[in-house]
């Protein structure tokens, strides 16, 4: 029995937007009291996602505000509720995007609690928790975080949690549509939008054996690139003359969709996972899709949680990691500038120890 488990709202202290043009200021919060089936987290690590942007800012749909942002999170457990069986206090843990949903579905009983049917997901910031009487949810910008244990992803001791943070999100989200699309050795593999999320896809794809090639804006990570293995480096979709079995978009800005459908192979396929603001989203020719029949075009919402632990199991064994920069909890600002300027590497990891 750990003395948390009491009934008792957890306090909390992160970093919040208090509007869609805010800046970043500290903030003082509760979480609800942890359940029976309840982890209590003790952030050390918390990854900035582009998605994280969208939501602050509101370029999806109206946010709930205040905002407490982040969903790539790495701690360690600092206490367990009575019935909890997967994790005792001290084990390592992660979360993802989620932080619970109805269990009893035909999408949570295949792992893919992202589809609730009961449209019960409950994702970890920006959501109102349907669990715990339509409370807001908190995300990982902050110092702990209180989630049902089936949403806590198990983290081996000595695991690098600054790398793990990223994994959490940018990992699944496209390492599921790799394995979906059924990437092998041999398969040739575009990944369009070359940042947090793309140098994942790059990383898993060369992993798999895949031929990979990158579609950035510019030169400026082409090196990078080269030293992950990527054999082409296009700053254009114009005079490409290789075709491709899949291309994965993870581009976050508006785009014409048909540039790169129209460089797969018959039968290849498109898969996005790039989520554009509403103002600027991306449309499908259809006409330009029927003409150049036998494309496929899918789009893929982060990974469940069997698949998430999957996938940090696979990128621990393969020492597969995000490039990343730790930054501190006053620098958010500044990442989310450099972020939507072109100004930013691969991913920026806020170190909680800065809080
Ligand atoms: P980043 O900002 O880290 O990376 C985006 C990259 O795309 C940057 O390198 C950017 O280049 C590049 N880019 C922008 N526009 C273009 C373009 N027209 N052509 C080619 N490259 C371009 O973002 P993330 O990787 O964190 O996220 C990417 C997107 O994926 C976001 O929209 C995010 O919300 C979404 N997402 C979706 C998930 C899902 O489940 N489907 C889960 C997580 C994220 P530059 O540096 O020049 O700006
Ligand atoms: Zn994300």
């Amino acid at each position: 029995m750990s003395m948390y488990n009491n009934n008792e709202r957890i306090s909390a202290r992160g970093y919040a937007v208090f509007s869609k043009t805010d800046t970043f200021k500290p903030f003082d919060f509760t979480r609800h009291p942890v359940g029976d089936h309840d982890v209590l987290i003790e952030i050390l690590y918390a990854g900035i996602c582009h998605s994280d942007i969208h939501s602050a800012r509101s370029e999806w749909k109206d946010g709930i505000y205040p905002m407490v942002p982040g969903h790539e999170i790495a701690g360690r457990i600092v206490a367990v509720g009575s019935k909890v069986s997967k994790f005792k206090v001290g084990d390592l843990a992660g979360v993802g995007c989620m932080v619970n949903s109805c269990g009893e579905c035909e999408a949570c009983k295949r792992s893919q609690e992202q589809f609730c049917e009961r449209g019960q997901t409950v994702f970890t910031y920006d959501c109102k928790d349907c669990f715990h009487n339509d409370e807001p949810t908190y995300g990982g910008y902050s110092n702990n975080i209180v989630v049902s244990e089936r949403f806590a992803i198990k983290v081996p001791d000595g695991a690098p949690l600054d790398k793990v943070a990223p994994l959490l999100c940018a990992g699944i989200t496209t390492y599921s549509p790799l394995k979906f699309s059924g990437v092998k050795k041999g398969s040739r593999v575009g990944v369009a939008g070359f940042g947090g999320l793309g140098m994942m896809a790059v990383k898993y794809a060369v992993q798999m054996g895949a031929e990979v090639s990158v579609f950035a804006r510019n030169e400026n990570k082409k090196e990078d690139a080269i030293k992950m293995g990527v054999k082409h480096f296009f700053t254009s979709t114009q005079n490409v003359k290789e075709r491709f079995d899949l291309i994965i978009s993870t581009i976050p800005s508006g785009y014409d969709p048909m540039k790169y459908v129209n460089l797969l192979v018959y039968g290849g396929e498109f898969a996005i996972v790039g989520l554009p603001p509403r103002d600027q989203n991306p449309m499908i020719n259809l006409t330009e899709l029927v003409w150049g029949a036998g494309r496929k075009v899918y789009g893929s919402l982060i990974g469940g949680i069997k698949e998430t632990q999957e996938m940090l199991d696979f990128s621990l064994e393969h020492k597969i990691y995000p490039e990343t920069e730790i930054i501190s909890a006053n620098q958010i600002d500044e990442a989310y500038e450099k972020l939507t300027t072109g100004r930013a590497k691969f991913r920026y990891v806020i170190d909680m120890k800065t809080l």
